[in-house]
């Protein structure tokens, strides 16, 4: 049974720390002795580009430990170490009921908190009941809200796993995303003509103007039901005398479909050249592609077992399409069956963020299961 105390205390302490991206010192090394004391075998070294760490000197490794077993097969749980500001000073606020806020000037941080304390509360029920299980793979990340950077630059030498969990969704337990976007992001830098607004309007060229022209002709919101567009900073200009040369603008791309966001992102590109062209100012335009997108069948083994661990577990189970990234992508594309699964986190990225114990209690006791349940594993990623 999940220890509700050992969860409440675990969740608490990692509160306390100041975790935000790129600065998971202090997490990173309690985590990593907390493994290493329930018997894994952790390694640090081995696991992260050292240009990543040279570049981040306040951030940590990402933490790759492993837990043999006696069933067959491998399967990776994953969870983030990092959190989104305003993250410095967190303190939790427990009601009665067991709902735990921040108070009210940061977020809590259960994003991705709740994750990884269902992943030791789970390991700390394998040790004490001694249960059977496959070969386990822990991996915990570094800087993982800023497009999944930390999981970006792992070793993914080191991983066996045949499928994977990430516990890093919102929504109730027992909700798995079997499909995740792809996130592009773009930027245009638009150059015009400086010139003086009164004494030579003429021979200036409107760079803010020529932008804002192509911006009204770039569809934004809800495209289609797999694709979001943004447009989300427009920067320019210098003065109310001068007329504007330079204008950047900045926004992203979604979508489930991988081919349709890069289709969408050349279609951006090419209204920006149109209008551009048609202002006489220059253009660069450059997209990023930051992580590919993914579907897993409701039939793979990566699913089926999370559907009976929800049994086993007395949860029901839901699976969904999330628009939002995790390193889940990057397991998928690095060839490991990954699904993303809902572990306690609501109003994420706010300071009205908040979890239930009931529910990290709830999130460890499926999380075990998921851990321990027999099953084979024969898995195809679509
Ligand atoms: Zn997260």
């Amino acid at each position: 049974m999940a220890n509700e105390k050992r969860i409440t205390d675990l969740f608490l302490k990692l509160v306390s720390f100041d975790s935000e991206s790129y600065h998971e010192q202090e997490i990173g090394s309690y985590l990593t002795a907390k493994l290493k004391a329930l018997g894994l075998q952790v390694d640090i070294r081995h696991t992260t580009e050292k240009a990543y760490l040279k570049s981040h000197p306040d951030s940590y490794p990402n933490i790759y430990a492993c837990l043999k077993g006696t069933l067959p097969g491998t399967i990776l749980f994953s969870a983030h170490l990092d959190t989104v500001s305003p993250g410095q000073g967190k303190k939790a606020r427990i009601t009665r009921d067991g709902f735990i806020t921040s108070e009210g000037d940061t977020v809590l941080g259960a994003d991705d908190i709740s994750g990884l304390v269902a992943i030791i509360e789970a390991l700390s029920m394998i040790r004490e009941s001694k249960a059977q299980h496959p070969d386990l793979e822990i991996l915990f990340t570094v800087s993982e809200e800023p497009f999944c950077e930390g999981s970006h630059y792992f070793n993914y030498d080191l991983l066996h796993a045949d499928i994977g969990y990430v516990l890093d969704l919102t929504g109730e337990i027992g909700t798995a995303a079997l499909r995740a976007p792809a996130i592009l992001t773009f930027k245009a830098v638009v150059c015009g003509k400086a010139s003086h607004a009164g004494f030579a309007p003429e021979e200036g060229i409107n760079a803010l103007k020529a932008a804002a022209d192509a911006i009204t002709h770039i569809k934004t919101g809800r495209i289609d039901s797999h694709t979001t567009v943004n447009i989300g900073t427009i920067v320019g200009g210098t003065a109310n005398n001068i007329v504007p040369d330079l204008v950047t603008l900045t926004g992203e791309i979604r979508s489930t479909d991988h081919e349709r966001a890069l289709m969408k992102a050349r279609e951006i590109g090419k209204i920006l050249t149109d209008y551009t062209v048609k202002s006489k100012v220059e253009l660069k335009y450059d997209v990023t592609e930051h992580i590919k997108a993914y579907q897993i069948s409701p039939k793979d083994a990566v699913t089926e077992r999370f559907k009976r661990a929800c049994r086993k577990a007395s949860i029901r189970e839901a699976t969904v399409t999330t628009f939002g990234g995790s390193d889940a992508n990057r397991f998928n594309e690095a060839g490991i069956a990954t699904i993303v699964t809902a572990c306690g986190m609501e109003r994420v990225h706010s300071t009205g963020e908040y979890t239930y114990i009931k529910d990290l209690v709830r999130s460890a006791e499926l999380t075990f299961q998921l851990m321990t349940i027999q099953d084979s594993f024969k898995t195809s990623i679509e």
